[in-house]
């Protein structure tokens, strides 16, 4: 029996999530932008998808954007707005997604300053650091700020409030990566004070390939995709009808059942981590001072390899995740980690556990009594082979 406790990687499709979209891959094939009636049934779905998804984030359905995923949607976002301006300074957090630090390290062959702000040991965005960042800045020059709403790593959450004061202050377009808060806490886009915000539907219990960015009507995106005019011209392409109907019914659920998956999500990590450090004492877990999404739990296992470990839980049937990242046959300590302060070594040997809103106790049983097993067994290995 597996068990799959990687939730922030991506969720299992929501029954209820399918059988929304099944229609709309048989009989219902219509191309949304056809005149006709099975294209108006296409539009009617794909419109509703948009009001479900909006309503999720607190949003007005025409700031919707349909993509691809998180990744098309944050590249949208800095790409597009970059191209509307003379190149500025773009300001990450340490900590944000490689879908938002990719996109903005290309930026710099646009002529583009990247400039990093830094956390603090439970993973707190330094507030006072990004001040005297955008103190520092040209007053005229364009300023294009991405901080995080929860981190995929840690589950640390970041308050965009003060951080939206700041970009106000100093005339930055703030975007909101907001793909592992949706769900998992309530989000609002406009409180948020952000003028662009990501969404993915597959870590929601919707289908992959989906996702949004919300955009306020006063910002102007270049697209990156020409073609039709579809979302207004703003990301050409025919419409995947059921994937977006399967994240609007996943957003709807998402909104509708938030409180009882984020009481149960918590209750569980809660006991999670009780239970981990009761009976592994040596665990380190990151973040836990800090305020964090109900579901995630980071740890390290000083003097174990999260990579081996990763694999011999895999063995018994346990799907978690490293907090490595494999580049290029190499594995490099996570950069969320570092920017903690946390040493390579450390960072080598952590587990990154997802909880999901289906997630049972006697998983997570099984999950610690199979940890001691392999953390033993390694332990004794290491011993044997150094001995
Ligand atoms: N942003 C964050 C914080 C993520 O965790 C992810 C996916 O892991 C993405 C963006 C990318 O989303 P997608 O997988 O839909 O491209």
């Amino acid at each position: 029996m597996s068990i799959y406790l990687d939730h922030n990687a991506t969720t299992p499709i929501d029954g209820r999530v399918l059988d929304a979209m099944l229609p709309f891959l048989r009989e219902q094939f219509g191309n949304a932008s056809s005149g006709h009636q099975p294209g108006r049934v296409a539009r009617a779905a794909v419109d509703a998808a948009r009001q479900q998804v909006a309503a999720l984030v607190h949003a007005h359905p025409s700031q919707v954007i349909f993509t691809s995923g998180g990744t098309e949607a944050n590249n949208l976002a800095l790409k597009g707005v970059a191209a509307r301006m003379n190149p500025g300074h773009i300001i990450l957090s340490a900590v944000e997604h490689s879908s938002v630090r990719a996109p903005a390290i290309a930026l710099q062959k646009q002529g583009w300053m990247l400039n990093e702000v830094g956390v603090d040991a439970e993973g707190r965005l330094d507030i006072e650091n990004l001040r005297a960042m955008l103190d520092c800045l040209p007053v005229d020059s364009a300023k294009i700020l991405a901080v995080m709403l929860a981190n995929n790593e840690t589950g640390i959450v970041y308050d965009s409030a003060p951080i939206a004061a700041l970009a106000r202050e100093f005339g930055a377009t703030l975007l909101v990566d907001a793909v592992q808060a949706a769900g998992k806490m309530p989000v609002n886009f406009v409180d948020s004070g952000a003028q662009l915000m990501s969404l993915s539907a597959h870590k929601i219990y919707g289908p992959k390939g989906v996702g949004a960015l919300i955009v306020d009507k006063a910002i102007d995106i270049e697209p990156m995709l020409h073609g039709g005019g579809h979302e207004k011209a703003r990301r050409a392409g025919t419409e995947n009808v059921a994937a977006i109907v399967g994240f609007g019914k996943a957003a709807e659920l998402a909104l509708t059942e938030l409180s009882t998956r984020t009481v149960q999500m918590e209750a569980l990590r809660n006991y999670l981590e009780a239970r981990l450090l009761s009976e592994l004492p040596q665990a380190i877990i990151f973040g836990q001072q800090a305020d964090r999404v109900p579901n995630t739990s980071f740890f390290a296992l000083p003097g174990i390899d999260g990579e081996t470990l990763l694999m011999s839980l895999d063995q018994a049937g346990l799907a978690v995740s490293s907090g490595s990242a494999c580049s290029t046959g190499d594995v490099e300590p996570s950069h969320v980690l570092s920017a903690m302060g946390v040493t390579a070594e450390r960072a080598r040997g952590a587990i990154r556990v997802s909880l999901g809103k289906d997630s049972r106790r006697e998983e997570i049983d099984n999950f610690i009594d199979c940890l001691k097993q392999q953390v033993r067994a390694l332990q004794s290995f290491a011993t044997v082979a150094y001995a």
